[in-house]
């Protein structure tokens, strides 16, 4: 099946829905699709407390806020697995069922964060396994938790936490930590904050559906740990298969735009958490999004025949 748009938005996480509402308040004739339920991460979150507007809401509940506002509009949504992208004068987005040709595309596939692997893992994201110190820490204010990781991000949330919670558990599978001295330096002066080097997490513990204890491989030995929280900065996997067969420029496997979105091809822009920048957050995904439909609106503009 063949169909034609002016602009195809992949990807309906918060970054996506906020492109195609945008433009379709432009009256751009725009496709939003999907390849699993609308919302993206933030829906695997129970608590969302540093978006304005609201105190407190649970990920779900805002995700289904602005896909309401998607359909309010009447934007075209399909369910569709993008699988590869072909940069022709026109924009062919191949699914596995449609062939779907756009003046313009606007790349909003997010990211994941890469699990540990272990068995209940899944179950326990948001009650007690997080991924964002800085969307979750304050859930455990006074309580013990573990960071698992070694590099940057880890010892950074871990600094951040270690002003939250009474201590924080740095689990790391090596023998040197990979994040910067200065960072590690700053890390090791800090009396709540406790490093296990050699660890490896072997197992959860939960009660109630959550997080309780965690089992840990240290230098060998069988380790128990009590805590509530445990966040994970092993590194983030942006899916790039749909982009192996464009010459799109990449930094680390995030896709590299200049300020109006636009990526190194003519006519693709990208936004939200699939981008290489310095801040993963809701506020900073749908700025994006916003910004990448506009400069998505002049380039239609500028390029019409
Ligand atoms: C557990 C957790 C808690 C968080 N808490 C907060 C918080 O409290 N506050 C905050 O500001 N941020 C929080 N974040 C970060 C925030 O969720 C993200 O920054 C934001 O949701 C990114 O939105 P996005 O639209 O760029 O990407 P995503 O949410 O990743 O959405 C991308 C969408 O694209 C779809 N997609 C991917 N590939 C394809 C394809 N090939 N074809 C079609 N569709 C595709 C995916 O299914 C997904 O729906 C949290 C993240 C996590 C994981």
């Amino acid at each position: 099946m063949k169909s034609y748009f002016d602009c195809v938005v992949i990807g309906a996480g918060v970054a996506g829905m906020t492109s195609a509402i945008y433009l379709k308040r432009y009256n751009i004739n725009v496709l939003l699709l999907e390849k699993s339920a609308p919302g993206g991460q933030i829906t695997k979150t129970p608590k969302v407390e540093n978006y304005p507007g609201f105190t407190s809401i649970d990920g779900a509940s805002l995700a289904l806020s602005i896909y309401e506002q998607v359909n309010n509009l009447g934007i075209e949504y399909r369910y569709g697995n993008v699988l590869k992208i072909e940069n022709k004068e026109e924009k062919i987005i191949y699914t596995e069922t449609e062939e779907i040709h756009a003046k313009a595309v606007i790349i909003a596939t997010g990211r994941k964060p890469r699990k540990l692997g272990l068995e209940n893992e899944n179950q326990l994201v948001g009650r007690g396994i997080s991924w964002c110190a800085t969307c979750d820490g304050m859930f455990y204010k006074d309580k013990e938790v573990a960071v698992v990781g070694g590099g940057n991000s880890a010892l950074e949330e871990s600094l951040f936490l270690s002003t939250i919670c009474k201590k924080v558990h740095i689990l790391y599978r090596g023998e040197n930590l990979r994040a910067d001295l200065s960072l590690q330096e700053k890390v090791k002066q800090i009396s709540n904050i406790e490093i296990h080097y050699n660890t490896i997490v072997t197992k959860l513990n939960e009660e109630n559906n959550v997080l309780k204890e965690i089992l840990v491989l240290e230098n060998g030995a069988e380790n128990k740990l009590s805590v509530d929280g445990m966040f994970i900065y092993i590194g983030f996997e942006p899916d790039t298969k749909i982009f192996e067969d464009l010459d799109i420029k990449l930094d680390n496997d995030y896709i590299v735009v200049n300020n109006h979105m636009e990526t190194s091809l003519k006519g693709i822009f990208a936004c939200g958490d699939i981008i290489k920048k310095d801040l993963y957050q809701l506020t900073t995904a749908i700025g994006e999004g916003s910004l990448a439909a506009y400069h998505v609106k002049n380039y239609l503009y500028e390029n019409d025949d």
